[in-house]
């Protein structure tokens, strides 16, 4: 490799560290084709194509990662780059190795996705001589009989269950995708691991998202209610999350979210832009209090319907003879250092492209407030009994999104 290309590639690395990501790379597409992967299209980000990470990039990367400071609440980040493609890096026939060396060499914690590659004794032994440094959120998806379908090279149900039995996996994300499917996972999990944090709900089908996958996740949001409960009557002990819906999520925040509403003092001729799971929300309790431009996500497409997730095209595909238009602060948030949506567009260029339009920013509608806050809400318990028990949710349902 010429000495340019080398330089390159480690400022590649360098960007990613400095965002507390541990660049490693498999050097080519994710070899596990899950056919729900969000990964599929990640046009929304520059990606460069990153070699197989050598034992002399990792020399590197671990040199780079030790010169930063620790900090307590902070972890190292293994399976989410920004600037090189996603793929389970459990894969990377030396990623165990360097993980010990990680946790050996630093004093600092890693947080690690995968859907199961590790090897189960190494990982557990791990985490028992580590305690309290690693964050193993382990992506089950489902065990059973959809699992083929979903995930067609993914490891075995039995690999995942020996992954699962011991210390190593804090959290494990599993879905419904119609009657028996959740409700069964979480019951095999619990009786395997009782203290791993259950993170549940249903995969959202997005724009590119294939047919037949689709109408399972569909499938999956229909008997969310139904697996939801059976969970909920079996007094599991592991702490149990549904924290994948935004609408729902939306309803069981709805006071937060009239509060937050109300705090922003608008008029009722004002124009305040919001995706239809916050519109359902005001429709009902707000009716009138402002003009609400309700947003499609078109961007991301599919069923997804989250204000969060809005971006500015789909905000511009709305605008028609407004003059002031008020915008929540957390579509702007891509980033720290500056105003960019989700799919990169800068808050400046999408400003130019409406010169007769004033854009108000709603700061007090920020991500710290849909990420932090609306979390506390988000338990399989708060679904069952302030939404599934609650009559108003079902009028919530009926609120039709405008035209
Ligand atoms: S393992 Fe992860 S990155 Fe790879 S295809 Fe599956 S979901 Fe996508």
């Amino acid at each position: 490799m010429s000495l340019e290309n080398r330089e390159f590639l480690q400022e590649i690395m360098r960007k990613e560290i400095k965002d507390r990501k541990i660049p490693i790379s498999l050097g080519k597409t994710c070899p596990v084709k899950c056919t729900f992967c969000y990964e599929m299209d990640h046009s929304y980000r520059q990606t460069f194509d990153m070699p197989l990470t050598t034992q002399e990039d990792w020399d590197f990367i671990l040199n780079e990662i030790i010169a930063f400071p620790t900090r307590a609440t902070e972890s190292w980040v293994l399976g989410g780059n920004e600037y090189m493609e996603w793929t389970d890096l459990a894969l990377h026939p030396k990623a165990m190795e360097w993980i010990e060396e990680f946790l050996e060499k630093t004093d600092k914690n890693i947080i690690m996705f995968s859907v199961g590659y590790f090897d189960p004794k190494r990982i557990n032994r791990l985490a028992e001589k580590y305690p309290g440094r690693i964050n193993f959120e382990l992506s089950v998806i489902t065990l059973g009989a959809y699992r083929k379908q979903l995930m067609p090279k993914g490891p075995s149900v039995n690999q995942v269950l020996e992954v699962l039995d011991g210390p190593a996996v804090t959290s494990a994300n599993f879905y419904s995708f119609g009657p028996g499917t959740m409700s069964e996972d979480a019951k095999t999990i619990a009786k395997i691991n009782k203290n791993c944090l259950m993170w549940m709900g249903t995969l959202t089908p997005l724009k590119y998202i294939d047919e037949k996958t689709t109408t399972l996740m569909r499938q999956g949001k229909r008997f969310l209610a139904d697996e939801s409960q059976k969970i909920y009557d079996m007094n599991l002990t592991n702490v149990q999350m549904i924290h994948t819906e935004s609408d729902i999520t939306s309803f069981l925040n709805r006071n937060k979210i009239i509060k937050t509403f109300d705090a922003c003092e608008l008029d009722k001729k004002d124009w305040v832009v919001m995706a239809g799971n916050v519109h359902r929300v005001l429709h009902m309790f707000r009716r009138g209090r402002a003009r609400f431009l309700y947003v499609p996500n078109d961007t991301l497409g599919g069923d997804s319907d989250c204000t969060t997730l809005l971006t500015f095209s789909d905000v511009a595909k709305r605008i028609t003879n407004q003059r002031v238009i008020h915008l929540p602060r957390v579509i702007m948030e891509k980033s720290s250092n500056d105003e960019r949506d989700i799919s990169g567009v800068s808050f400046d260029d999408f400003k130019e492209r409406f010169p007769r339009v004033r854009f108000k920013v709603l700061n007090k509608v920020n991500s710290d407030l849909s990420n932090k806050k609306l979390y506390e809400k988000g338990y399989l318990k708060n679904y069952v009994e302030d939404y599934l028990q609650n009559p108003l949710s079902k009028k919530f349902e009926a609120v039709a999104h405008p035209n």
